[in-house]
């Protein structure tokens, strides 16, 4: 009976630390682990070592909201910000810590701190693209909204360029970094900049740590059995066009899991 018992307060114990720390692993191996390091640099320098040939062939384009004729447009890349180039993972550090959840609050005092590192690689990888005449573009669904004390239209901008300048990016300003909200139909589904930005540019390449970085409608209201079967039609463009880097802490991979998670899992 009394091994029982212990027996139960360890599972009991066990269970709510695992819901109370769903985070605590996938962010301390974004925060220590070198092989997170490793595979954002790996990424980086892939890309690196393609954009010549993306430069030279003058049909080679990543996005597929690009049609018709592109040879005559400038080439640019398209990143996705937040655990893409900026690293948030204090963020989520903290949550953990103070027992807490993302809330829109939260969030956006974190944003207003400008404190975010930089994904490693990154910040190089951009700063040389733009040397070779690429414009980078940066696509975030962080979002304009009216902050207490603050007259700007989009506060949340601003703070977004000023963290990108400080984490090293030489070249970033407004005319480049495009918010979630700043135009009526820029909603979080990332279609509708990606088809302005091919209006005027040649996109090359995407970086993103969420499929919705790459693809329209993979968000919600898919499984993950129908996401996968998309990352194989495009098999082509992964490490070509399409670059993904790790995110284990959130995402839209994580959203459209249905309760109970355990479901998921595959045992032998
Ligand atoms: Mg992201």
């Amino acid at each position: 009976m009394k091994a029982f018992l212990k027996f139960s307060l360890i599972f009991m114990l066990g269970s709510c630390a695992s819901s109370m720390n769903d985070n605590l692993n996938s962010t301390l191996w974004m925060q220590t682990a070198a092989e997170y390091q490793a595979s954002t640099m790996q990424t980086y320098n892939t890309a690196l070592a393609n954009v010549s040939r993306a430069l030279n062939d003058k049909s080679w384009t990543a996005a597929l909201e690009q049609t018709g004729e592109v040879s005559e447009l400038p080439p640019a890349i398209i990143l996705d910000v937040d655990e893409t180039v900026l690293d948030n993972s204090a963020y989520e550090a903290k949550m953990i810590k103070e027992h807490g959840t993302f809330t829109p609050q939260s969030w956006d005092n974190w944003v207003h701190l400008q404190k975010a590192g930089a994904v490693p690689g990154a910040v190089d990888f951009i700063n040389k693209v733009q040397e070779m005449g690429v414009t980078a573009i940066l696509l975030t669904n962080r979002a304009c909204e009216k902050r207490q004390n603050s007259n700007a239209p989009c506060p949340q901008e601003d703070d977004t360029i000023e963290n990108l300048k400080k984490a090293g990016i030489k070249n970033v300003s407004a005319e480049t970094v495009l918010l979630k909200n700043e135009k009526d139909d820029w909603t979080s589904e990332k279609k509708s900049r990606r088809t302005f930005l091919a209006q005027k540019y040649r996109i090359i390449m995407l970086f993103g740590d969420d499929l919705g970085d790459f693809l329209a409608d993979v968000k919600k209201n898919i499984t993950p059995q129908q996401r996968a079967a998309l990352v194989e039609q495009y098999a082509q463009n992964w490490g070509t066009k399409w670059f993904v880097l790790p995110n284990p802490t959130y995402g839209s991979w994580y959203n459209v899991l249905q309760a109970p998670r355990e479901q998921y899992l595959q045992d032998y």
